[in-house]
């Protein structure tokens, strides 16, 4: 099935607001089968609305828009496409005893008379039930069958109307599941490895063998990889990821940390836990980061002792025991005092692991010898030190950010477990 996509906002023509529905859609879609052909934003006037609806109606007879069906005045989502269809507006008492009935439970109020316009449906429209907010989405279709889906702006009920009530809508409509020609993908995540340096070591597999497309992503967490199978029952292209996923696993196992959404930070937590070890942290130039980044899983605690953010070298020394010799001689940013810092807050925190980071941020305090981006990662596991420098790319927020993803990849790797954590 094609469809095209409307979203609505004069926030997303601005750029204040990402489109992030649209891409939600467009992946949910494509893997049920789905193409979203053309996409239109739009900003918060009837007019544009309708005219970019009455286009996707005429070209694909199918259409989803986003956004629009607030209770304000700029909400004009609903009205102007039942003007579209030449239908007028009505009252559903059904959604206004809802809407009564929540804004009693959560607010112990009357509902705002404001609010009665999100009661308000086309003539003749469905309701798409909204089981993650108030405004309910709405199904309007013509005598021809073509048809318009209006969910709600806000994305986490974009997200959860989409997976209950609008997919199983179109699936049902191409016949269901039996029929579908669906577009997969599987990412595995790698890091601390150059692109290049990955296609280097794909060199051996045969790509007439993949089955499946294959598309490099770099990004500053490390080169995502997607596989892609087009055109295939939902069980064929789950059996051609599954064997292609094999494929590229087995050159790059030491380099893969997860797939999908995998968190490294979470990935290291995790091996922690298994192995039941602790850790602390101590960070110069990320000021904070890994240690935020490891206590973002729930449970952490477990496996997460604590850290100092070392920033000034005053503070490297009282509270790391790194050594003014260190210091003078090779400077903060060296392997020298990143080795120091990760056995100094493994010994003084009582932990059975140590990571340290120190390096230079920028945009000043850099050098030939040592320029911008030059970062020193420590690693102490149980009394067992080392430190590696790395020359990492980008602007101060990203190269603070490609830091403690670097420092996650030397714990992942430093800790044993980088092939059964990818597992
Ligand atoms: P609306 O449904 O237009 O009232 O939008 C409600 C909220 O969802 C606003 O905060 C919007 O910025 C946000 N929103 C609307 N459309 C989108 C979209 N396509 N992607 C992400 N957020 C959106
Ligand atoms: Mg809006």
């Amino acid at each position: 099935m094609d469809v095209e996509l409307v979203s609505i906002g004069d926030e997303l023509l601005l750029g204040f607001t990402i489109d992030t529905n649209a891409a939600t859609f467009a992946r949910q879609a494509a893997a049920v089968g789905i193409r979203v052909v053309r996409r239109a934003t739009v900003g918060d006037g009837a007019e544009e609305i309708a005219a970019a609806v009455r286009a996707g109606i005429e070209r694909t007879g199918a259409v989803i828009t986003s956004g629009g069906l607030g209770p304000t005045a700029d909400d004009l989502t609903k009205a102007s496409i039942a003007a579209l269809f030449g239908r007028g507006m009505t009252l559903d008492e059904g959604i206004l005893e809802s809407l009564r009935a929540r804004w009693k439970a959560r607010w112990s109020r009357e509902l705002p008379e404001a609010n009665r316009a999100q009661a308000m449906i086309p003539e003749g429209a469905a309701i798409l039930p909204n089981g993650h907010g108030s405004a309910p989405g709405i199904w309007l279709e013509d005598a021809q069958g073509r048809w318009v889906a209006m969910l709600p702006g806000v994305p986490r009920e974009f997200r959860g109307m989409l997976a209950d009530v609008l997919l199983p809508t179109m699936i049902e409509r191409m016949g269901g599941e039996a029929g579908l020609r669906v577009v997969r993908s599987r990412t595995l995540r790698t890091t601390g490895i150059a692109e290049s340096a990955v296609a280097d070591l794909l060199q051996g597999i045969d790509r007439s063998a993949l089955r499946a497309s294959l598309a490099y992503l770099p990004g500053w967490e490390g080169v995502d990889l997607r596989l892609t199978v087009r055109n295939a029952s939902p069980e064929e292209a789950d059996a051609r990821l599954d064997a292609a996923a094999a494929q590229v696993r087995a050159p790059l196992a030491e380099w893969i940390y997860g797939e999908g959404d995998d968190d490294l930070a979470e990935v290291v937590v995790r091996a922690l836990r298994e192995s039941g070890r602790t850790i602390a942290v101590a960070e110069s130039c990320t000021g904070g980061m890994l240690g935020m980044r490891l206590t973002a899983m729930a449970g952490a605690s477990h496996a997460v002792m604590g850290g100092v953010i070392a920033y000034d070298n005053a503070v490297k020394v009282r509270e790391l025991g790194v050594r003014e010799s260190t210091l003078a001689e090779h400077g903060a940013v060296s392997v020298e005092t990143a080795r120091e810092m990760a056995a100094g807050i493994r010994t003084r925190f009582g932990v059975d692991v140590g990571v340290s980071i120190t390096g230079i941020a920028g945009p000043g305090g850099g050098t030939p010898e040592k320029p911008v981006g030059t970062v020193c990662i420590g690693l102490d596991v149980g009394g067992s030190v080392s430190a590696q420098r790395i020359v990492t790319i980008g602007d101060r927020h990203e190269i603070r950010q490609r830091s403690a993803q670097a420092a996650l990849a030397k714990l992942l790797r430093g800790l044993g477990t980088a092939d059964s954590a990818a597992g």
